[in-house]
């Protein structure tokens, strides 16, 4: 017979590494995948604001590094495998990846999320040729160029206040007559000279030959279109779950986020869920690692025959 393990995580960012730790204080017999590096979206961030105790503008390629020594720490090893589909036969879970076949008693869904495409033709044509969804992997490319963010969040505005920095000038496009972003970061944005933010409109089509040299942007009031010229967009329109190999298992909200109660479980008593994959009010590293801990526990509880759900 197959080793059944009692857990596997899938997933090693935030949440998942944090489920990990708590895994193995508590004694379970568990594996974690990941096919790339460890620390998911801190890997393309750049300062992390709001994380207690760690001081301000602590570097996120930092605490990604100290993630992935953690593991290794703590004997963990992730394995670099990616899993293309789970499923369960007499509570036991048949979890495939590009490399193998591997069962468990339980599987934590720590996959996080990806960034959200705008969806416009031609964006994957362009992307990595001007259209860019990560200013800190890509923003040293537009040095002393021009350059436009779409959005109007948290990240839209980190993204444009870090390219201010690098780029001759950011134009902040978004389609509403108001920025959702924090107060604080959309005043450091307005201070800065090189910033221009056009209000009440979108982007619908990106132009040039062999890279990006334009975008045409529609005034969603009037619907006037006009060229914006530039080098490089930065698409910041919030993130999309990873969660294609669990939709045909458990519930998922309209967005395709895993629901889950508040100990981790989805509609699935083997499949629990944490951090960005998850329906969540408060999309965070501080609740992200929160979540890994209590799925782990939770888990464990489950396992060992005492769970109760509230
Ligand atoms: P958000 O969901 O907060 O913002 C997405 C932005 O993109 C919104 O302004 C939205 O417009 C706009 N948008 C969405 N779809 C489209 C579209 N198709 N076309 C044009 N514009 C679109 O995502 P963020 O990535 O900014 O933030 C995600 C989470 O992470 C949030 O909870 C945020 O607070 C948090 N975060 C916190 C940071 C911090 O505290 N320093 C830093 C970065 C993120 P509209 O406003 O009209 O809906």
């Amino acid at each position: 017979m197959k080793n059944i393990k009692e857990l596997i995580i899938v997933g090693a960012g935030i949440a998942g590494v944090s489920a990990a730790v708590y895994a193995k204080r508590s004694g379970l017999d568990f594996l974690i995948f990941e096919p790339s590096a460890v620390g998911g979206q801190l890997l393309s961030m750049q300062a992390i604001d709001n994380y207690v105790g760690l001081g301000l503008e602590a570097k996120a390629s930092q605490m990604a590094e100290n993630l992935a020594q953690t593991l290794k720490d703590l004997d963990i090893h992730p394995v670099n495998e990616k899993v293309a589909k789970i499923s369960h036969q007499d509570e036991i879970l048949n979890i495939d990846t590009d490399k193998g076949i591997y069962q468990a008693k339980v599987v934590i869904a720590a996959t996080g999320a990806s960034f959200t495409r705008l969806g416009l033709e031609q964006e994957a044509e362009f992307t990595g040729k001007g259209i860019s969804y990560c200013a800190v992997c890509d923003g040293f490319f537009f040095k002393g160029k021009d350059v436009a963010v779409v959005g109007g969040g948290n990240t839209a505005v980190e993204e444009a206040l870090y390219l201010s920095q690098i780029a001759r000038k950011v134009t902040l496009v978004h389609r509403r007559d108001k920025l959702r972003a924090l107060e604080y970061l959309q005043k450091q944005l307005l201070a800065k000279d090189n910033v221009e933010i056009i209000y009440n409109s979108i982007v619908v089509k990106p132009q040039g030959q062999q890279f990006l040299e334009s975008v045409l942007i529609e005034d969603v009031l009037t619907k006037n279109k006009r060229r914006l010229d530039l080098n490089g967009l930065f698409i910041a329109i919030g993130i999309s779950p990873a969660t294609e190999v669990f939709k045909e298992l458990v519930s998922l909200d309209d967005k395709g986020f895993i629901i889950t109660d508040e100990e981790m479980k989805s509609s699935l008593d083997l499949i629990w869920a944490c951090g960005d994959c998850r329906r969540r009010p408060l999309k965070q590293l501080i609740t992200a690692a929160s979540e890994g801990a209590v799925a782990a526990i939770s888990v464990y509880k489950y396992l060992k025959g005492y769970y109760i759900s509230v």
